[in-house]
C-alpha cells in the first residue's frame, strides 16, 4: 500500500518542479566552489548628494559563474543563506571593502570616500558576526568611519534586545548602519525607533513611480520627514530619471543612488570616473 502511494506520488510530482529543484541543488553545489574559484567580484554603485557630488558607493557582489557567465545576487543571495556560504562570502565581500579602503587610503585617490556593505539577517545572526567584523578591520587597517553595513528590517524576526546589542558593539566600532529597503518589511515604527540606526534607505519600489503616483509621492515624503526628524541620513534608492531626482531634491532629499547617475560598475570602473 505504502509503496503504491509512493509511486503516486511521484506520478505527481510534476517535471517543472524537479527541474527547478534540480537547478537549485546545482547552484547549491556551484556556490560552495565559487570563493576558493575566485568567481566573485565586487561592484561598486555610486552614491550622491543632492548637489551630485559623488560622497561613496555601495558594494554589490557579482557572481562570474564559468558556465553562466555573470550572475547577479537576487539569483544566488537566497540559496547562500540556505546553505549557509552566505557566512564566508559576506566576510570576502567586507574584507574586500576593507582592503579597498586601505588602497584608498594609501593614496589611491584623495578624497575619503564611504562604502556601503549588504549584510544579510543571517550574517548578521551569526554569534561571532561582530568579532570576524573587529578583526577584518584591524587585519586590514581600515578606517571604520568610512563603512556603513545595510541591513534589513527581516532582523525585526529576531529578539530586539539581541539586535540592538550586536549594532551597537558594530556602532562602538565606528561603523555607521543603514535600514537598506526600507518600507518594505512588516517591522512597525515602534520597533524601528529602538534600533540605534544612523541611515533609512528608501526602497526602489516607492521611487519608481514617485512622479506618478500619488500614493508614493506621499509616502516618499513622509519617509523623508521622518528621517530627518529621527536625525537619520537618508538615501533614496532606485533613481533612474531626471523627474524622480527633481521629486527627490525638492522634497529634501539629501543622497540618492540610481540607474540614473550609474549602475554598478567593476571597481576599477569605478575609479577612473569617480573616484579621480
Ligand atoms: P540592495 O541592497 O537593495 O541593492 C540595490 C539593488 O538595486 C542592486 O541590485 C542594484 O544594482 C539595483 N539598482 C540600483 N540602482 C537601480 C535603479 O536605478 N533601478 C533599478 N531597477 N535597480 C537599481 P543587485 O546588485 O542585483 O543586488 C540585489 C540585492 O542583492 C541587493 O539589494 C542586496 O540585498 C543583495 N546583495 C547584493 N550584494 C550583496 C552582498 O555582498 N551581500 C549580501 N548579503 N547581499 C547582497
Ligand atoms: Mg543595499
Ligand atoms: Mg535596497
Ligand atoms: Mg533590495
Amino acid at each position: 500500500q505504502a509503496k503504491a502511494d509512493g509511486r503516486n506520488l511521484f506520478r505527481f510530482f510534476d517535471p517543472q518542479m524537479q527541474k527547478l529543484l534540480g537547478e537549485r541543488l546545482a547552484l547549491e553545489s556551484d556556490l560552495k566552489q565559487a570563493l576558493a574559484g575566485r568567481q566573485f567580484e565586487i561592484y561598486l554603485q555610486p552614491q550622491l548628494a543632492s548637489d551630485r557630488r559623488v560622497t561613496g558607493a555601495e558594494v554589490l557582489l557579482r557572481w562570474h559563474h564559468p558556465e553562466r557567465g555573470l550572475v547577479y545576487p537576487g539569483y544566488f543571495i537566497t540559496a547562500a543563506e540556505h546553505t549557509g556560504a552566505i557566512h564566508d562570502i559576506g566576510v570576502w565581500v567586507f574584507e574586500q571593502a576593507c582592503l579597498l579602503l586601505t588602497k584608498w587610503a594609501g593614496g589611491a585617490i584623495t578624497r575619503a570616500l564611504t562604502l556601503a556593505v549588504n549584510v544579510s539577517a543571517r550574517q548578521f545572526r551569526q554569534a561571532d558576526f561582530v568579532d570576524r567584523v573587529r578583526r577584518l578591520l584591524q587585519q586590514t587597517g581600515a578606517n571604520p568611519k568610512l563603512i556603513k553595513l545595510e541591513l534589513t528590517e527581516s532582523l525585526a524576526l529576531d529578539s530586539v534586545d539581541e539586535t540592538v546589542a550586536k549594532m551597537l558593539a558594530l556602532r562602538e566600532l565606528g561603523l555607521a548602519i543603514a535600514l537598506d529597503d526600507f518600507g518594505t518589511g512588516q517591522s512597525s515604527l515602534a520597533y524601528l525607533k529602538r534600533l540605534p540606526l544612523n541611515e533609512l534607505k528608501i526602497d526602489q519600489s516607492f521611487v519608481r513611480d514617485i512622479t506618478t503616483d500619488q500614493n508614493d509621492a506621499v509616502l516618499v515624503q513622509t519617509i523623508i520627514g521622518m528621517a530627518q526628524n529621527l536625525n537619520l541620513e537618508v538615501v533614496a534608492e532606485g533613481v533612474e530619471t531626471e523627474q524622480q531626482l527633481d521629486f527627490l531634491v525638492k522634497h529634501g532629499c539629501p543622497a540618492y543612488q540610481g540607474f540614473f547617475f550609474s549602475e554598478p560598475v567593476p571597481v576599477t570602473e569605478f575609479e577612473r570616473k569617480f573616484a579621480a
